[in-house]
């Protein structure tokens, strides 16, 4: 079977390795962090302290890093894909990116004969690890063709929804709504409590209902009423893609009320809610730090 490298061994990174690894792929890993790289020799994985044997050996290169400027640094910076460029390397942006820097560095790429598309992926930490995560992908038919079967053997759904940074658009959109609806989910909660309803049997009633959301149906259960909060994305992630798709909206010109609003309340977060809370956190502006029923 044939070699993928992944750029990016973090909380989704690890999962996807351990996946690919699983489904019978030899997977070559690279982290900037040398512990991290340790830490996946561990578990199995061939890490690297450069990214050249992933260029030379993989058919396919997998990025999962925090930021657009991260994945730009990875592409054109001095050690560099650019770098190692090898003529049909195919590379499989999943980090939440920007998609101009997306369609910038696909343009790059494909001068020096390689391939870019972006597949964002949902279903966090735990989705990476059990190969079902959710994916909405960007690129040529012809790429998504090529990657589909490294990609079944990560996720459980996959979206082709169009030319490449279609999925980077897509998946800031997807973390808008999150954000947004964490927010008004949090309201509901505040509104029960006022009045003397119990919040779990609300929800409940809300899920059986038209105002049900991923937020009512997943976050509250999983991770907010039960006061786990581990869901593995953190405060600073979310901030991250709040701002993306902020800076996007502006970029299109777009001036959305409620969009503002969430992307200020999410700003505005940072002066009490710490960068490595988990980002369901969000939900103690409104309801506490006693967020447990
Ligand atoms: P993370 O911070 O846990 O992992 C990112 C990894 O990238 C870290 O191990 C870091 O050392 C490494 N890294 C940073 N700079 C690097 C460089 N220059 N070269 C090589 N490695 C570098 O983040 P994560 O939670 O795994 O998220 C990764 C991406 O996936 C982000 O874009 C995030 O928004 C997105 N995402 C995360 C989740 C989630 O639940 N955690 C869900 C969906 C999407």
């Amino acid at each position: 079977m044939a070699a993928v490298g992944i750029i990016g061994l973090g909380n989704m990174g690890r999962g996807m390795a351990l996946s690919l690894k699983r489904s019978g792929y030899r997977v070559l890993g690279f982290d900037a962090v040398e512990a991290t790289r340790a830490a996946l020799a561990e578990e199995g994985i061939e890490t690297f302290s450069d990214i050249g044997p992933l260029c030379r050996d993989a058919e396919i290169v997998i990025l999962s890093l925090p930021t657009a400027a991260i994945v730009e640094e990875v592409v054109t910076g001095k050690n560099g894909l650019l770098a190692h460029a090898r003529p049909g390397l195919l590379v499989v942006d999943t980090s939440t990116s920007h998609p101009q820097t997306t369609r910038k560095l696909s343009g790059l790429l494909a001068d020096a004969g390689m391939a870019l598309m972006d597949a964002p992926v949902s279903g966090g930490p735990k989705g990476a690890i059990t190969g079902t995560m959710t994916m909405v992908i960007g690129g040529s038919d012809a790429d998504v063709a090529r990657a589909t079967p490294v990609l079944e053997a990560m996720s459980a759904k996959r979206v082709h929804v169009g030319p490449v940074g279609a999925g980077h658009v897509t998946k800031i959109i997807n973390n808008l709504l999150c954000a947004a609806q964490l927010l008004t989910a949090a309201e509901a909660v505040r509104i029960a409590r006022e009045a003397g309803v119990d919040a779990e049997r609300m929800l409940e009633g809300i899920n059986a209902g038209s105002g049900r959301s991923g937020v009512t149906l997943v976050n509250f259960p999983t991770w907010v009423l039960n006061g786990a909060f581990d869901s593995g994305f953190s405060m600073k992630l979310m901030r991250k893609d709040v701002r993306l798709a902020e800076q996007f909206m502006g970029e299109l010109g777009l001036s959305l009320p409620l969009a503002a609003d969430t992307a200020r309340i999410w700003a505005e977060s940072v002066a009490t809610i710490p960068d490595g809370a988990d980002f369901n956190r969000i939900v103690e502006l409104q309801l506490g730090q006693a967020t447990t029923n």
